[in-house]
C-alpha cells in the first residue's frame, strides 16, 4: 500500500515537472502546454519518417531536393521553432497533397507540385506545413487522444513498441487526413506571416488556393487534398477569406514582390 502511494506520488511529481515547461508554439510568443519534449518529438519523428518512406516512393532528384530544402530552410530561419533539424522530401505520387509529421519532417507530392504555378505558391504550402510543426498541432492532438498511461510512457522514454505503434499510427492519420478547423486557421495565418518574413510574396497563399480550386472544379469529393483542404467547401471559402483579410495588412510593395514564376517553371519541367 505504501509503496503504491509512493509510486503514484512519484508519477504525479514527474508529470508536474514536465508540465511546467510551456513551449512557444507560434508568432508573438504564443505558448502552450506541451508534455512531449523536443528530444522525444525528434525520436518520434524518425519513426514517422521511417513509416512514410516505407509506404511511399521518394522522388530523389538532387535539383529538387536542393530547391525544396532551400525554400524550407529559409522559412524555418524566420519561424518560432528552430530546435529541430527540418527535412524536406518530395514524394512521387499523383495525390494533390502535402503534409508534416512531428520532428520537422515535411513532405510534398509531385501531384501538388504539378498544379502549382510559381515559387510563391510553393513557399505558401511549405510555410503552412512548417507552421503545423511550429504550433505542434500533431503533438497536441496526440496528447489529447492518447491515454495518460501511453503518454506517460512516452514522456519518460519507456514506451512499449505497441504504444509507439499506436502513437505513430495516430500521428500519421492526423497528418494525412487533416486537422481541426482551428488548427488549419492557425497554420494558414502563421504560414502567411512566416513566408512574408522570409521574403516571399504572401499572395502566393491565395494563388495556391485558387490553383487547387481550379484544378478540381471546386467540388472535389476527394478528402486527401492538402490535408483535407477541399473537403468541405464553405470551410475552404472561410479560409480564403481569412487569408485575404490578412493580406490587407501588407504594403503594395510586399504584394508586388516577384513570385518567381520562371524559376519555378524551370524546376517543374524536371518533374517526372
Ligand atoms: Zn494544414
Amino acid at each position: 500500500m505504501r509503496i503504491r502511494t509512493f509510486l503514484s506520488l512519484g508519477l504525479v511529481v514527474c508529470l508536474i515537472a514536465v508540465i511546467i515547461t510551456c513551449a512557444t508554439t507560434g508568432p508573438g510568443g504564443e505558448k502552450d502546454l506541451i508534455l512531449i519534449s523536443t528530444a522525444q518529438e525528434k525520436q518520434l519523428g524518425t519513426e514517422f519518417d521511417k513509416q512514410v518512406r516505407a509506404q511511399s516512393e521518394i522522388y530523389d532528384n538532387e535539383s529538387w531536393n536542393d530547391y525544396f530544402n532551400e525554400i524550407g530552410q529559409g522559412i524555418v530561419a524566420v519561424s518560432d521553432r528552430k530546435d529541430l533539424d527540418y527535412k524536406f522530401t518530395v514524394i512521387k505520387s499523383n495525390d494533390v497533397n502535402a503534409f508534416a509529421v512531428p520532428g520537422g519532417y515535411i513532405y510534398i507530392y509531385t501531384g501538388l507540385l504539378d498544379i502549382i504555378e510559381n515559387e510563391a505558391q510553393l513557399a505558401a504550402v511549405t510555410s503552412h506545413e512548417i507552421s503545423h510543426v511550429v504550433a505542434r498541432h500533431s503533438i497536441k492532438r496526440i496528447q489529447q487522444v492518447m491515454g495518460i498511461q501511453i503518454l506517460y510512457q512516452i514522456v519518460v522514454g519507456e514506451a512499449s513498441s505497441e504504444a509507439l505503434d499506436a502513437v505513430i499510427g495516430l500521428g500519421l492519420n492526423v497528418a494525412l487526413s487533416g486537422y481541426s478547423r482551428e488548427y488549419e486557421r492557425e497554420a494558414d495565418q502563421y504560414g502567411v506571416f512566416y513566408m512574408e518574413k522570409a521574403g516571399y510574396n504572401p499572395e502566393g497563399a491565395i494563388g495556391l488556393f485558387n490553383q487547387l480550386r481550379e484544378a478540381h472544379g471546386g467540388t472535389s469529393e476527394d478528402r486527401s487534398f492538402f490535408e483535407n483542404l477541399f473537403a468541405s467547401h464553405p470551410e475552404t471559402q472561410e479560409r480564403i477569406n481569412n487569408v485575404e483579410e490578412q493580406l490587407g495588412q501588407y504594403s503594395q510593395e510586399v504584394l508586388n514582390r516577384d513570385k518567381n514564376q520562371n524559376k519555378y517553371q524551370q524546376m517543374k519541367s524536371l518533374l517526372p
